[in-house]
C-alpha cells in the first residue's frame, strides 16, 4: 500500500482553477466595480445573452440561485395549492422543498439503478388526475430519458420543468439524431450557479431556460416582484431574484471553459473507470447512450453493504468523499411522508442511500492526484 503523504486533495478545486483564469476573471471583476452598474446592467444582459445562445435557447432569465430558479417556474405555471408535482425521491432536497413551499403537493417517485435518474414509466405510474407537472433530476451530470418523458407529459397534459442544476453543458440526443441541451427540452429549465456547480459563480447564482415566449414573459415578471413591462405597474404576486453583475462577469469568463471543464471532468472519470473495472464489488457509472455526462459527481454504488467501511478507508487515506445522497427526501423529518401515494418506501432510493459515495471530481485533477485517489480505492479491496 502506498505510504507516501498524500496530495492535499480536495473534493472540488476551486482555488487552483480561478489561479488559470485569473486575469480575464480579476479584469471583468474590475469593470463591475468601476462601473458602479452592480445589479443588472451589461454584464447581466451579455451573460444572459451568452447563455442563451450557448443552450440555443429561445430565453434565459438569470436569478439569484437554482432554487429560486425552481420556485419561479412553478410559480409560472399558475399551479393551485393541492395540485401534485412528480419529483424524484433521491435529489437534493431544494428540488421537493419548493414544491412544498407552493403548497403544492411532491409525489415522490423512484429512480432508475443504473442512471439514478427518473424514467418515463416511473413517471406516468405516479400520474393521477391532481397531476399538473413534473420535476425531472439530471442527477449527477447525465441528462435523463427525455425524449419519452416528454411524450407521457404531453400525453397527459402536465408541464415539464427540468432541474438542469447539475448538467449544464449535457447534451441529450433524440431518436431522429437531433440535440438538445439538458434545461431546453422541457417546458421551463433551472439550473444553478453555486461555486461548486459544473458552472460555477464566485457566490450565489441561477437562471430559468424556456422556449417558450409567454412563460418567459411570466417568469420575468415573477423574479421581478410581478412587475409587467411598466416600472411600479405589479400584475402578479413575485419574489426579488436577480443575479448580480459581479457574478454574471465571472460566469462570462467561465462559460467560455465551460465545454472543456466538461471534457476535463470526462478525462477523469474516465482513469476512474479504467482502474476500478476489474472491481467487482463497485458499480461504476452507467453512461445512457442518448446523453453525454458532464460528471458534476462521479459516484460509484458499493455493492455487499461495504460502503461505509469504504468511506472510513478513504477518510483514513485523506481521500475527500462525499455521500450524495444519504436520506431518501420521504425520510427527512420535514418530508415525512410527504405523497407517497400510500406507499412507505422506494426500493431503489433506499438502496442507493446506503451504497453510493462520491469520489473528487473537478477540473484540475492531475494524473498523480487520479492515481492516489485510485490506489486507496483499490487497497480497500485488495486487503479484504
Ligand atoms: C444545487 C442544486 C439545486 C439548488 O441550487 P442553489 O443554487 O444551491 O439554490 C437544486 N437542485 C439540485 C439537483 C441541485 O444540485
Amino acid at each position: 500500500m502506498k505510504t507516501a503523504t498524500p496530495p492535499n486533495i480536495q473534493m472540488v478545486d476551486l482555488k487552483s482553477q480561478y489561479q488559470r483564469l485569473k486575469t480575464d476573471i480579476d479584469r471583468e471583476v474590475m469593470e463591475v466595480l468601476e462601473s458602479t452598474a452592480y445589479i443588472n446592467g451589461p454584464k447581466v444582459r451579455q451573460f444572459q445573452a451568452d447563455l442563451e445562445k450557448y443552450l440555443d435557447a429561445r430565453h434565459v432569465i438569470p436569478c439569484a440561485n437554482g432554487t429560486d430558479a425552481l420556485q419561479i417556474a412553478l410559480m409560472a405555471l399558475g399551479l393551485q395549492p393541492g395540485d401534485e408535482v412528480i419529483v424524484p425521491a433521491f435529489t437534493y432536497v431544494a428540488t421537493a422543498e419548493v414544491i412544498a413551499l407552493l403548497q403544492l403537493k411532491p409525489v415522490m417517485v423512484d429512480v432508475e439503478p443504473g442512471t439514478f435518474n427518473v424514467t418515463a414509466e416511473i413517471i406516468e405510474q405516479a400520474i393521477t388526475p391532481r397531476t399538473k407537472a413534473v420535476v425531472p433530476v439530471h442527477l449527477f451530470g447525465q441528462s435523463c430519458d427525455m425524449e419519452p418523458i416528454m411524450a407521457v407529459a404531453r400525453k397527459h397534459g402536465i408541464y415539464v420543468v427540468e432541474d438542469n442544476a447539475q448538467a449544464i453543458g449535457a447534451d441529450y440526443t433524440f431518436a431522429d439524431g437531433h440535440q438538445q441541451k439538458t434545461g431546453t427540452i422541457g417546458d421551463i429549465g433551472c439550473t444553478s450557479f453555486y461555486p461548486s456547480k459544473n458552472l460555477g459563480a464566485y457566490g450565489d447564482g441561477g437562471a430559468i431556460c424556456t422556449n417558450d415566449d409567454e412563460l418567459a414573459t411570466i417568469c420575468r415578471s415573477v423574479a421581478n416582484h410581478g412587475q409587467a413591462s411598466r416600472r411600479y405597474y405589479h400584475d402578479l404576486v413575485g419574489v426579488n431574484s436577480r443575479l448580480d453583475a459581479m457574478q454574471a462577469a465571472v460566469l462570462g469568463v467561465k462559460l467560455k471553459h465551460l465545454d472543456e471543464f466538461a471534457q476535463a471532468r470526462q478525462d477523469a472519470a474516465a482513469h476512474y473507470d479504467r482502474v476500478f473495472a476489474d472491481i467487482a464489488e463497485l458499480q461504476t457509472p452507467v453512461r445512457q447512450s442518448n446523453s453525454t455526462h458532464v460528471f458534476h459527481q462521479y459516484t460509484l454504488v458499493v455493492k455487499n453493504g461495504q460502503r461505509d467501511a469504504l468511506q472510513a478507508h478513504l477518510q483514513e487515506q485523506q481521500v475527500p468523499n462525499m455521500i450524495y445522497y444519504p436520506v431518501p427526501l420521504y425520510e427527512q423529518e420535514a418530508y415525512k411522508n410527504a405523497g407517497m401515494n400510500g406507499k412507505d418506501s422506494l426500493p431503489v432510493t433506499e438502496s442507493l442511500c446506503e451504497s453510493v459515495i462520491s469520489l473528487p471530481m473537478h477540473t484540475e485533477l492531475d494524473i498523480p492526484t487520479l492515481d492516489y485517489i485510485c490506489d486507496a480505492v483499490r487497497s480497500f479491496f485488495e486487503e479484504r
